[in-house]
């Protein structure tokens, strides 16, 4: 929402922004992604300090976790960025109502005792916790996402309803810091809308690290006592009931759309039968004038997919081609190793009857992950056997958060498989011979670090080698150019794009 109303502002529409929680930033950024991400940051730190550095020949003595200094420092992150987008809301003279609003018909919405008239309402009120019958949240004991944010103590016993991106998150969270982590989950495998592969090796490299796994199991209710809950439960195709005990129980069975107190029904806003917004392919839903994105009307539950629909409706509101690609939308579950998809998976690519390559690298056998400690995992590239359009890619290994960027940008430009293959051999080829040049001219000076190198200029020659000009600098070295002639073979639509 917030996005989308800045990027109003700046196309020239008077804008306003209906918040009822009283800071910005949605789910998000206030009890959502940003907050797990400084907390999954504390406990990787503190994993490595415990049970990696020895490796790296770092040994520490007398370390020990400090929690409520670990959830000062993730709020003072949160309050920070709230902050920042009152500010930039200021900047964009976006203006900022708080209270809860209600939808009046004929353009008008009504917010506590002021009503706003508006050519084009957005809604943008995103999702709830799912919640699961017979266990009912107190956020205390029974936690959703919300409560497991902020749990006054490392449990000694967490039990995780729910094997998907915010169980596996939060739940490698309070592992790091010592707690004994169960997952339970109501089909046969953990992250199941995931690659299988990568599904399957998520599961292993997260037992690996101390966190069990309770599959095809569904809990059928949960007893709150003094100091902790009692979970009864039974195997998904039938069997005795069994008990567990837990000091705190997180229920991450997924979220469903946010619409109460929204007025949808007498504003003339249809939903669908699972309770979504329901849109065109332009954002209108069933009402003129009122539009949604984001989390309420389904799909990817993912703030920058939400981010990205808020931009193209503003857009298209103010008479531009709004656009949002679907099929170039990443998905990253920052657990240890980190997930990362994009695209198709294997399965989904067949079930359209398409015909696949699979490409599949393991980080066992990349020098840096090696040289890193961190070579669990691997990259799987799917791409159309016929055109070698890349379809997907998934991976599991050390950033893969970040390396899953690449190959959304390569299909954002209908990349074929050869395209980032060779793309990747290049850069190498050229690296090494940059390198050769570079240690030639500092043999008498200091050592260089941090070599920073921009290509400024490509020009591709008739005998099919390409000359690049390239501002460099290093820490030691200001900004200079280097001339660089480039042997290795390039892609025609490489060759091309140089012409
Ligand atoms: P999810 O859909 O990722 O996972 C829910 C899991 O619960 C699934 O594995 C499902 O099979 C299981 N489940 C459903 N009912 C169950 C039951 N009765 N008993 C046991 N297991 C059951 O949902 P989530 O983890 O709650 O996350 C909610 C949303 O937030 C998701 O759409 C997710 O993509 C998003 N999110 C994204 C990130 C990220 O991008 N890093 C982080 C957190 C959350």
């Amino acid at each position: 929402g917030y996005v989308c109303a800045i990027r109003a502002a700046q196309l020239g529409f008077r804008t306003a922004c209906v918040e009822k929680r009283g800071t910005l930033g949605g789910t998000c950024l206030n009890v959502g992604c940003i907050p797990s991400k400084a907390l999954l940051q504390s406990s990787h730190h503190y994993h490595m300090a415990a049970h990696e550095f020895a490796n790296h020949g770092i040994k520490v003595d007398g370390l020990s976790v400090d929690l409520a200094a670990m959830m000062a420092r993730k709020d003072k992150v949160v309050s920070g960025l709230t902050k920042g987008i009152e500010g930039l809301f200021k900047k964009n003279k976006v203006t900022y109502v708080v209270g809860a609003a209600t939808l009046a018909g004929n353009g008008q919405v009504v917010v506590g005792d002021k009503t706003l008239s508006a050519k084009h309402i957005i809604l943008a009120t995103g999702s709830e916790v799912t919640p699961l019958p017979g266990v009912t949240i107190d956020e205390k004991r029974v936690v959703s996402s919300t409560g497991a944010l902020a749990l006054p103590e490392v449990p000694k016993h967490l039990v995780v309803i729910g094997a998907g991106v915010i169980g596996l998150e939060l739940g490698s969270v309070y592992k790091r810091l010592g707690a004994q982590v169960t997952v339970v989950e109501f089909l046969d495998k953990a992250l199941p809308f995931f690659d299988g592969e990568v599904s399957k090796q998520s599961q292993r490299l997260l037992e690996k690290q101390g966190l069990k796994f309770k599959l095809s199991t569904k809990v059928t209710g949960a007893q709150v006592g003094e100091s902790g809950v009692t979970l009864t439960m039974e195997a998904v195709n039938g069997g005795a009931a069994e008990t567990m005990e837990a000091d705190y129980v997180l229920v991450a069975i997924g979220r469903r759309p946010y619409t109460e107190g929204l007025g949808l029904e007498a504003a003339g806003v249809a939903l669908s039968p699972r309770g979504f917004v329901t849109i065109d392919g332009h954002f209108q839903t069933s009402a003129p004038g009122i539009y949604a994105i984001g989390d309420v009307v389904g799909g990817a539950m993912l703030a920058h997919k939400a981010e990205e629909e808020g931009v193209a409706i503003a857009e298209i509101l103010a008479g531009q081609a709004g656009h949002v690609n679907y099929d170039a939308i990443p998905s990253v579950v920052y657990t240890w190793p980190e997930i990362a998809a994009v695209g198709l998976t294997e399965e989904a690519a067949k079930a359209k009857g398409l015909t696949v390559k699979v490409g599949k690298f393991p980080f066992m056998a990349n020098s840096r992950a090696r040289a890193n400690e961190d070579s669990d995992g691997f990259v799987k590239l799917i791409a159309d056997a016929r055109t070698d359009e890349v379809l997907g890619c998934h991976i599991i290994g050390p950033a893969a958060g970040d390396l899953i960027a690449e190959v959304v940008l390569g299909m954002e430009y209908k990349a074929a498989a050869e395209d980032i293959a060779r793309w990747r051999a290049d850069w190498a080829e050229f690296m090494k011979q940059e390198r050769v040049m570079f240690d030639r001219k500092s043999k008498n000076g200091p050592k260089p670090t941090n070599l920073r190198a921009l290509v400024a200029e490509a020009t591709l020659k008739n005998d099919g080698s390409v000359s690049l000009v390239l501002d460099w600098s290093t820490d030691y070295m200001s900004p200079q150019a280097l001339v660089l002639a480039v042997n290795a073979p390039i892609t025609p639509l490489a060759a091309h794009l140089l012409k």
